[in-house]
């Protein structure tokens, strides 16, 4: 069992994790369901099949990202050849949120494994099917003192927070972020936090506003809004609201139904505690479209709110349901006024033909990542970053970065020893001028 050392015994772990993920890709989707009743369709297109096309990936270019990479020498290290080792950190630890369960616990995981270190994995309490699948997948396919789930909460997640680890890699919010930092910190652990934040979505006068609904509401309410990548507010060049609101609640309808709790396409809040925030949410404001509701069964619908005050509840802090605030700008300044006044976002979109405003945005405002003219498929591209910047985060992954995160990446330099210049060593004397004329050549 050399999963450090031996990189074919790690594309045999990863071969059989594939192997034991495409046999049981049944009971994850039904435990998906179980869960919050994530729709078969989602659960196969963002959980299971991304996780299945990443492990396809590794196991197709590990050998390639593992192999030390020859870089160009420095002219100064005459005569030399240069290397970057890939070694594996050691003992990581995965911290995993509920919303995508299966995909945000298994892609860290293939990534650390193909790496070549000892993976401990805590899966998220609220999605108590899928945790169960996830540890029983891992089970059988790691031997324990290799690959090893611990299910549970807080609890578990701070007993493991006190141990020293070699790299944290860390999915969920902003608030839960910050103890991370803090115990990793501790050992001086490398970190990646991958967390949250308010991602606007600017609509100009330009935009082609009909396909704008329709991608924003596939990008809002796939998973119930419960996505940390979805468009957490509207900012629309004021004289478009009204058509625009008119085309989104054409698509709410055209996606799930008039009976929108009946669509199997919707899934559901997934516990009380964040029913409540929610519902809470649009208590007092101008609802549009939906707000209707239900405890008992954890649903909200599709909701449009129309300009509720900055200050509101709904505005504080990232909403992470179905619920969908529509500002108003006239001018520049304001979007500045609604985007300055929070951290910066995870993710950014722009809906607009106008090229120069695109850019001016995209250098103006500091975010994780996003997409013109759409929203949240920018995370589907694995030769994308994928990652926060500020609070929504730190450091990012997916594809070969994914490798290269859970890698130290260690600089060689091999000397030749049929040539010793005598420039650098002592004495130096009459040594400076040359080296100078040198150096300025360079
Ligand atoms: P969370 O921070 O509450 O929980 C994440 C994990 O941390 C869980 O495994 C949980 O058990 C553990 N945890 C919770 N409280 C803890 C504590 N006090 N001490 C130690 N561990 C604790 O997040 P969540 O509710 O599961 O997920 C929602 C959040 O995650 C949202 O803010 C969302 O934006 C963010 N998110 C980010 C990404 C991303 O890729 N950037 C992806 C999904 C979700």
């Amino acid at each position: 069992m050399d999963y450090k050392n031996n990189i074919g015994y790690r594309k045999e772990t990863l071969k059989k994790l594939l192997y034991n993920i495409q046999k049981s890709e049944d009971l994850i989707v039904k435990a998906l369901y179980d869960d919050f009743k994530k729709p078969e369709f989602e659960a196969v297109l963002t959980e299971t099949n991304y996780v299945i096309s990443e492990l396809k990936d590794v196991i197709k270019n590990i050998n390639k990202w593992a192999k030390p990479k020859r870089v160009l020498p420095s002219i100064l290290n005459f005569p030399s050849s240069d290397y970057i080792y890939k070694e594996p950190y050691g003992d990581v630890l995965i911290i995993a949120p509920w919303n995508y369960p299966f995909q945000l616990a298994l892609c860290p995981l293939v990534a650390a494994v193909a790496a070549g270190n000892r993976v401990v994995l805590k899966p998220s309490e609220l999605t108590p099917h899928t945790s169960a699948v996830i540890a029983k997948i891992i089970e059988k396919t790691f031997h324990v003192n290799h690959v090893e789930v611990f299910e549970g909460g807080i609890e578990v997640s701070n007993k493991l927070l006190a141990q020293r680890w070699d790299y944290i890699f860390f999915t969920g919010s902003v608030a839960v972020g910050k103890i991370v930092a803090k115990a990793a910190a501790e050992n001086l652990t490398p970190v990646t936090l991958e967390l949250g934040g308010k991602n606007p979505c600017v609509i100009d006068e330009t935009a082609n506003l009909k396909l704008a609904a329709k991608r924003i509401v596939w990008g809002k309410f796939i998973n119930a809004g419960q996505t940390c990548i979805a468009p957490d507010y509207i900012l629309i060049q004021k004289n478009m609201k009204v058509n625009f609101i008119s085309y989104l609640i054409e698509e709410i309808i055209k996606a799930y139904g008039k009976k929108i709790d009946k669509s199997p396409d919707f899934a559901r809040i997934i516990n009380t505690k964040n029913w409540y925030r929610l519902t809470n949410m649009i208590q007092n404001e101008h609802i549009l479209f939906g707000g209707e509701s239900d405890a008992n069964k954890l649903y909200i619908a599709p909701t449009l709110l129309e300009e509720p005050d900055l200050d509101s509840p709904v505005m504080a802090e990232e909403i992470f349901g179905p619920i969908l605030p529509i500002l108003v700008y006239e001018n520049e300044n304001d979007i500045e006024k609604v985007i300055s006044r929070y951290e910066k976002p995870l993710s950014f979109y722009i809906f607009s033909e106008n090229n120069s405003f695109t850019q001016k945005l995209i250098s103006k405002y500091s975010f994780g990542g996003g997409c013109i003219n759409d929203s949240v498929i920018h995370f589907s591209n694995n030769r994308l970053p994928f990652g926060g910047v500020g609070h929504s985060g730190i450091g990012a992954y997916h594809g070969k970065r994914s490798f290269d995160t859970f890698s130290h990446h260690k600089a060689i330099v091999k000397k030749g020893n049929w040539l010793d210049l005598p420039m650098r060593y002592a004495p130096y004397k009459n040594k400076l001028v040359s080296i100078k004329r040198i150096l300025d050549w360079l």
